[in-house]
């Protein structure tokens, strides 16, 4: 078995490991695609710290089932599965009541344990979701995109013909403003990236603005006549501050800031802001509860993720593929490995 390890800022390795057994409950997954994500970056960049070292890299991955253990009924060989990042810690609650959703402590692959940039793997049968067969591959790498991004909607509860400004033209804000206007919402996108806003107009989003070259607050007091937006989303990871998000929401709007743990960038608010203003602010970090229907919207080409994906790599190309999106974060929006 091989993995990709970081034993420390900018150095990953291509580890020969030892085959793991099969345990109780557990199934033994070929992988077969797997991505470089955000996380990965920030953790060779040596931003983000992990819970261990050396740890292997890896936030998800989609794999053939090719053994499962004792009890293990729900799967089988030959299956075709996605492991979102989510794992739940067994102990809490939540968990001992089956709803790993609501975890306490909920553990991500390649950031708290070893992760998924790697050949074989060994999970949880409940770590690993069987996927439809109308489902690409490919396209199931991004499971927990829309998982979150779907898990965020469900929070601003927005109805009809209502107004969402999402901040940030990621991965996930690109997912989102495709789930808004599925719910026909009208989404307005912001980011400071021409090539970011016009994957985003491919993919059907008429509002974009670039917070660059143009005021945000005004166009968007344009686009909703007068009355602002009836609700915000901030990618955590958006260059932009929080707070400068949050002005472009109507009196008593709703916000959520949306993102994983370790990657925000600047989420300061004063609380006279909400005070003020009358918002409303809710966090959200995973889509743990959502992964099913993340699923269904593949199976259904509700979303469509493909063109988000910037480059396919095969699994020795990882090394490099880190370092190169290290030094130039915005060169790539999504990495595929394929195995
Ligand atoms: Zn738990």
């Amino acid at each position: 078995m091989k993995a990709w390890r970081i034993y420390g800022a900018g150095d990953v390795r291509l580890d020969e490991m030892k085959s793991e057994p099969v345990g109780e409950g557990c199934v033994k997954l070929k992988i077969t695609h797997s991505s470089v994500s955000l996380t990965d970056r920030l953790i060779y960049g040596g931003v983000m710290q992990t819970a261990k070292s050396p740890l292997t890299l890896g936030r998800t991955c989609v794999a053939m089932v090719t053994e499962a253990g004792e009890g293990v009924q729900s799967l089988g060989r030959g299956d075709l599965v996605v492991v979102p990042p989510y794992s739940g810690c067994g102990v809490c609650s939540a968990c001992k009541s089956g709803r790993f959703g609501d975890c306490i402590q909920m553990l991500t692959y390649g950031v708290d344990e070893d992760g998924l940039l790697r050949d074989f793997a060994v999970v949880p049968q409940i770590d690993a979701v069987k996927l439809p067969d109308r489902v690409n591959a490919e396209d199931a790498v991004f499971t927990e995109h829309i998982a979150i991004a779907i898990a965020a909607m469900q929070r601003l509860n927005l109805e009809k013909g209502e107004h969402v400004v999402i901040a940030g033209a990621n991965v996930i804000g690109i997912i989102l403003a495709q789930i808004a206007i599925y719910y026909q919402m009208v989404p307005v996108i912001i980011d400071e990236r021409a090539e970011r806003l016009e994957l985003a107009e491919r993919l059907g989003v008429y509002y974009t603005v670039n917070n660059v070259q143009e005021d945000v607050k005004q166009r968007v007091f344009s686009i909703t006549g007068g009355r602002m937006a009836d609700a915000v989303v901030h990618l955590a990871s958006a260059a932009q501050p929080l707070a400068k998000s949050l002005e472009y929401a109507k009196k008593g709007g709703r916000a959520v800031v949306v993102g994983w743990n370790g990657v925000a960038v600047d989420l300061n608010v004063p609380l006279n802001t909400m005070l003020f203003r009358q918002l409303t602010i809710e966090g959200v970090n995973n889509g743990a509860r959502s992964v099913k229907s993340a699923i269904n919207m593949l199976a259904q080409k509700s979303v469509a993720v493909a063109p988000m994906i910037s480059k396919q790599i095969g699994f020795d190309a990882v090394g490099a593929a880190l370092a190169e999106s290290a030094a130039l974060p915005d060169k790539y929006m999504k990495i595929v490995v394929k195995l």
